[in-house]
């Protein structure tokens, strides 16, 4: 597998004979080794995938090989697998295995794909730059001074530097499309309860969405489309009919389309790199045909307040249950019970968690909860309201991903505001449910890469990976 190969391209070499699983997965680990100090994986599951892959080229023999055949996928070490670690980038999660898999890793695997690992993260997935991992920072491939992005920087990586074909993220707001844009992949945030969460590691419940990478649009809607759909095990999934993604992405067209540009996402300080991307692609949509149209998202400034309110009130509360007794690790240093409890979260949890923790207790307050936490969701509602206007206007919003591209580790780690503003672009899709991807439209003058995003009305996933698809062909 080289490491611009899509899916596509692999997948007709399998039918046709070139190429076998056990080779795809033979070269992934070659990769992995060459990359290791990248630092992208926690886990490697060699004998496992070397087994599946053996039981997927007989079925491709057979002819009888499911839709994702030999296609391997990393998962952000959040998402739950049978047997295989669970950390969450975390200490506190440190020798716990799970018992289950997430039901997207039972979607992918009656697919026929080989699940390759698991990969470095923020811990609990708090971060944007996977700085924050337990397991030490990821690295930027392209230069290892640079961060990939997070909270998903290790499958990032693994999907940007040819070590996996496809992996799955999480995004809670914005954790896989910051890092895709850095890293100049593909990546997909669904609509809030088109993808079951069964098996993801709760951070924040009502914005957490696993959310895949792939190197092109078009493999990105593959898996997204096997992995959507209702599932009986997460009561806030959907039952509204999954579509066909993939269908017509090669000659899909922007001509008569309305997109939107929010006033309100064009900001001073922006990187001009990011600038001079976003104005070519405006011109070029432009000369497609699409109508591009001056929009206003009115409550765009309090965002990333907003955001920081309900998600750390959400994952104080979700971060409860790991406390020393149930999973992982427990503080050895402990003689009492309230001991046992109090050490194992002191040890075992990171700065950047126990400052959200506190952060997230301190808004639910009595006495502090009317004015910050309900005065959140007050603005959520906000948020949405200027999303469903906007989309009474327009197909589609196009943005930039990041206002930067990708920072050098250690920039921003003494200031966690500064960190929290490289969401900024990101969190309102999170906020407001809607669906966004993030896909590469060039490099700045270091050649780190450049991402922009389409966002979509609930359930539209069809028609941004038809958006995105055009610039993929467009910028070729
Ligand atoms: N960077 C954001 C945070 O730190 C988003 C994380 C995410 O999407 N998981 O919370």
């Amino acid at each position: 597998m080289t490491a611009a190969e899509s899916y596509s391209e692999l997948r007709r070499r399998l039918d046709a004979g070139e190429t076998t699983c056990a080779q795809i997965v033979a070269d992934s680990f070659d990769a992995i080794q060459r990359g290791s100090g990248l630092n992208a994986f926690l886990a490697q599951l060699p004998a496992e995938a070397t087994q599946r892959a053996a039981e997927v080229d007989a079925r491709i023999q057979a002819g009888t090989a499911g839709r994702l055949a030999g296609m391997t996928v990393a998962l952000k070490d959040n998402i739950a697998l049978k047997d295989a670690q669970l950390t969450c980038g975390s200490k506190i999660l440190t020798g716990f295995t799970s018992l289950y898999s997430a039901t997207v890793v039972e979607r992918l695997q009656a697919e026929d794909a080989i699940i390759i690992g698991k990969t470095n993260m923020d811990e609990f997935a708090m971060g944007s730059s996977n700085e924050t991992s337990f397991f030490g920072p990821v690295h930027h491939p392209l230069d290892s001074a640079r961060v990939p992005g997070g909270s998903s920087g290790g499958s990032g990586v693994a999907v940007a530097a040819g070590m996996t074909c496809c992996a799955l993220g999480s995004e809670t707001g914005g954790s896989v499309r910051q890092p895709a844009a850095f890293l100049g992949v593909v990546g997909v945030k669904p609509t809030y309860g088109r993808v079951s969460r069964y098996g993801l590691v709760a951070f924040a419940s009502s914005l957490d969405q696993i959310s895949p990478f792939a190197r092109t649009v078009h493999d990105a809607a593959l898996i997204t489309e096997v992995i959507a759909g209702h599932d009986p095990n997460d009561t806030t999934s959907s039952s509204e009919p999954v579509g066909s993604y993939t269908n017509g992405l090669d000659e899909a067209d922007v001509r008569g389309m309305k997109i939107g540009l929010p006033r309100e996402y064009f900001i001073d300080g922006m990187d001009e790199a990011v600038v001079a991307r976003m104005k070519e692609l405006r011109e070029r949509l432009e000369d497609a045909g699409a109508e591009i149209v001056e929009i206003s998202l009115p409550h765009t400034n309090y965002t990333i307040p907003c955001y920081y309110v309900i998600a750390t009130a959400e994952a104080s509360s979700n971060l409860a249950r790991f406390d020393g007794a149930r999973y992982g690790y427990r503080s050895p240093n402990a003689e009492t019970l309230e001991e046992m409890y109090e050490l194992s979260r002191t040890e075992g949890f990171g700065t950047e968690v126990k400052r959200r923790i506190m952060l997230g207790t301190f808004v639910l307050s009595s006495g502090f909860y009317d004015a910050y936490y309900r005065k959140a969701q007050q603005v959520r509602r906000l948020l949405h309201r200027d999303m469903v206007e906007a989309f009474k206007q327009v197909d589609l919003i196009l943005a930039p991903t990041t206002p930067t591209p990708a920072f050098r580790l250690g920039e921003k780690t003494s200031d966690p505001i500064a960190m929290y503003l490289s969401d900024i672009f990101t969190a309102a899709a999170n906020l407001t449910g809607i669906p966004a991807i993030s896909f590469p439209i060039g490099k700045d003058a270091n050649g780190l890469p450049i991402g922009a995003q389409f966002m979509a009305p609930h359930f539209q996933e069809g028609r941004m990976f038809q958006g995105a698809a055009w610039v993929e062909q467009a910028l070729g």
